[in-house]
C-alpha cells in the first residue's frame, strides 16, 4: 500500500453517518483501516427522509441487505413514482413514474410518436403508456422477474419509502457487526494541525478525544467540520427554490397503502405524503416570506388521511450546496454538504453518490489537490443537475391563483435549465448531459404534466404512417394494462412478503 491512512472518523449517525459505515465497513471487510461513528443521541437525527429512487437497490445489494428483511426491520412500502397534484393549473395530477414509457423503436424515442398523435387528438393520456403508472393508480405491485422476458413486467422500476429512524438503527446494527466502533457523545471541539488546518481530532464533552486521518462530516445542516471548522462556505439557491421551512407531521393510516409517494402544490409550497406499513408520513414545505407558521400547520394538519399522531415539527432550511464538499481532509455527505428540498426525493440518492465518490477517490495520507478538485467538480456536477430538474417544478407553473406561485412562474432560472426547456419546447426532445442522474423519461414526464408546450416533433416519426404509428401505441397501450390485471395488490404484497409484524 502507498502510504494509507488507518482512522476514519465519521461525525454523526443519521442517514448518512449510518449509510457511510455501512458501506465503508463493507468494502473495508475489517482490513487495515478502523472505521469509528460518533454521534450524540441528545442532538438526535433529522429523521424526515422517508422516500427514495430506484438507486438505492443498487445501495443495497453492495452492501449485501435482503430486500424483504429490510422492508420488515423498516416498516418500508414500494415506491413506484411520484404523483404531483395541483403543480401545472390548480386540479391538475400526473404522476412522474419511474422507468419506461412505452416500448422503443428503432430509431426514434416512444414519447416522439405519442407527440405526434397528440397533435391529432389520438393519443390517450402519457400514464396509460408506462407500466408503473398504471400499477400506481391501481396500487398494484410486484417486483420485476426476469422470467417475463420482454414483458414490461420485467420492467417494473421501483424504490422505497421507510421509517428513517428505523433505517439508521438498521444500519447501525449491520455496520456494528461489521466493525464499526461507534461512539456515544457530544462533540464540543474540534483540533486543527496547525501546519495545514486538517482536523487531527475531534474532542467529545467528557474529554474523550478521537483521533482521525480521513473525518467524514455527517452532522447534518450545521456542518460541524465542513462549515463551523473549516468555513468552507455556502452556495446560496433560495433565489430558485425559495421554500426555506417544513412542518412534518406522521398521520395514521386509513386506507390501502399505495406504492407512491405523493406531492400536493398549496398555496406558498407544498405538502408530501410517504405511506408506510405502520403510518403516513406527512409535512408541508413552504416558503416563509409567503405564509406564517401556523397558517402552514393549520394547512397541513387540515390535509391529512388520518389522525395526527403528534404536533407538527418544524425544520428550517437554506436550499443550495457547499462550495467544496471535501476541504483537506473532511469530506462532507448529507446534509452537511447542502440540501436540495425533497420533491424528487433526492438527498438519500446524493448520500450514496457522494459515498460511491469517495471510494472511487479514496485518498491515502498525500490527499492529493488533483483528485479533491475532480471530488468536487463532479459533486457539483451532480448538484446543480438535480437542481435544474427541482426548479423545472416550481418555474413550469401556470397557476394564477397565489403569489408565491406567480413568482415562480416568473423567476429567473439558470442558464443551464433554460436550455433544456427551449430544447424540449422546439421538438419535445430532452438532452442529458453526461451522467446526470434524471433520465430523458424523467424530464418528459414533468414537462407534460406541467403543460409545457412542444412546437414541433421529430420529423422522422412521419416516415411510419398514422395507421403504422395508431396501431403501435395501442399494442402498448394493450399490453401495459394486461400485464397490471395480473400484479397483486401492493398490501398483499407487503402482508404475503414484507409485512412488519413478522419480524
Ligand atoms: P442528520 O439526520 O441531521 O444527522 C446528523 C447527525 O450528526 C446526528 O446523529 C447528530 O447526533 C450528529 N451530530 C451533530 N452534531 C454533533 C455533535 N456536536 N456531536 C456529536 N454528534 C453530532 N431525503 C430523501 O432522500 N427523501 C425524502 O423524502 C426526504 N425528505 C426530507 C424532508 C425534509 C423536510 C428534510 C429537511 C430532509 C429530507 N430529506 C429527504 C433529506 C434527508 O432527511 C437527509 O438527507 C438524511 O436524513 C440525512 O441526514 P444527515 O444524516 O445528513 O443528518
Amino acid at each position: 500500500m502507498q502510504n494509507p491512512i488507518k482512522n476514519i472518523v465519521i461525525v454523526g449517525g443519521g442517514t448518512a453517518g449510518w449509510m457511510t459505515a455501512t458501506a465503508l465497513s463493507t468494502i473495508m471487510d475489517g482490513r487495515h483501516y478502523n472505521i469509528q461513528l460518533v454521534e450524540s443521541d441528545e442532538i438526535g437525527i433529522v429523521g424526515v427522509g422517508e422516500a427514495t429512487i430506484p438507486m438505492i437497490q443498487r445501495f443495497n445489494q453492495v452492501v449485501g441487505i435482503d430486500e424483504n428483511e429490510f422492508m420488515r426491520e423498516t416498516n418500508g412500502t414500494f415506491k413506484l413514482g411520484v404523483e404531483f397534484v395541483n403543480w401545472g393549473k390548480r386540479g391538475d395530477r400526473y404522476m412522474h413514474g419511474f422507468g419506461r414509457l412505452g416500448q422503443d423503436l428503432a430509431t426514434v424515442n416512444f414519447d416522439q410518436y405519442w407527440q405526434k398523435m397528440r397533435k391529432l387528438g389520438k393519443a390517450a393520456p402519457l400514464e396509460e403508456y408506462s407500466i408503473t403508472r398504471m400499477a400506481a393508480k391501481h396500487n398494484k405491485f410486484m417486483p420485476a422477474t426476469r422470467e417475463h422476458g420482454n414483458s414490461p413486467l420485467a420492467d417494473i422500476v421501483y424504490a422505497y419509502q421507510f421509517d428513517a429512524s428505523m433505517y439508521a438503527r438498521y444500519l447501525r446494527k449491520l455496520s456494528e457487526k461489521r466493525g464499526v466502533k461507534r461512539i456515544e457523545g457530544m462533540i464540543n471541539e474540534v483540533k486543527q494541525r496547525a501546519t495545514d488546518g486538517f482536523i487531527e481530532a475531534v474532542v467529545l464533552k467528557d474529554g474523550t478525544r478521537v483521533e482521525g486521518d480521513l473525518f467524514i462530516d455527517c452532522s447534518g445542516f450545521r456542518g460541524l467540520l465542513i462549515e463551523q471548522t473549516l468555513k468552507t462556505g455556502y452556495e446560496d439557491w433560495t433565489h430558485w427554490l425559495p421554500c426555506d421551512r417544513a412542518l412534518a407531521v406522521p398521520c395514521d393510516s386509513v386506507d390501502d397503502i399505495t406504492p407512491y409517494t405523493r406531492a400536493t402544490a398549496h398555496n406558498a409550497g407544498w405538502q408530501w405524503r410517504i405511506p408506510l406499513q405502520h403510518r403516513i408520513g406527512n409535512g408541508h414545505v413552504f416558503c416563509s416570506s409567503f405564509i406564517s407558521e401556523d397558517e402552514a400547520a393549520n394547512v397541513l394538519l387540515s390535509n391529512l388521511d388520518g389522525k395526527a399522531q403528534a404536533e407538527p415539527r418544524l425544520i428550517r432550511f437554506q436550499t443550495g450546496m457547499r462550495k467544496q464538499c471535501w476541504n483537506r481532509n473532511v469530506v462532507a455527505i448529507g446534509l452537511a454538504s447542502g440540501f436540495l428540498e425533497p420533491i424528487e426525493s433526492t438527498s438519500i440518492h446524493l448520500i450514496q453518490s457522494t459515498i460511491s465518490r469517495l471510494v472511487d477517490f479514496f485518498p491515502d495520507s498525500g490527499f492529493n489537490p488533483v483528485e479533491i478538485a475532480e471530488f468536487n467538480r463532479q459533486s457539483r456536477f451532480e448538484y446543480e443537475r438535480i437542481r435544474d430538474f427541482i426548479i423545472l417544478h416550481y418555474k413550469l407553473n401556470q397557476r394564477d391563483d397565489s403569489e408565491f406561485w406567480k413568482a415562480c412562474a416568473n423567476m429567473a432560472i439558470p442558464d443551464t435549465l433554460q436550455h433544456k426547456m427551449d430544447l424540449y419546447k422546439a421538438r419535445g426532445r430532452v438532452v442529458r448531459v453526461d451522467n446526470e442522474l434524471f433520465s430523458e423519461v424523467g424530464w418528459v414526464q414533468v414537462f407534460e404534466g406541467q403543460n409545457m408546450p412542444v412546437d414541433a416533433y421529430n420529423p422522422l416519426v412521419d416516415l411510419q404512417s398514422e395507421a403504422d404509428i395508431h396501431e403501435y401505441l395501442e399494442s402498448v397501450r394493450d399490453v401495459i394494462r394486461k400485464c397490471v390485471d395480473v400484479m397483486p395488490k401492493h398490501t398483499a404484497y407487503l402482508d404475503r412478503f414484507c409485512n412488519y409484524r413478522n419480524k
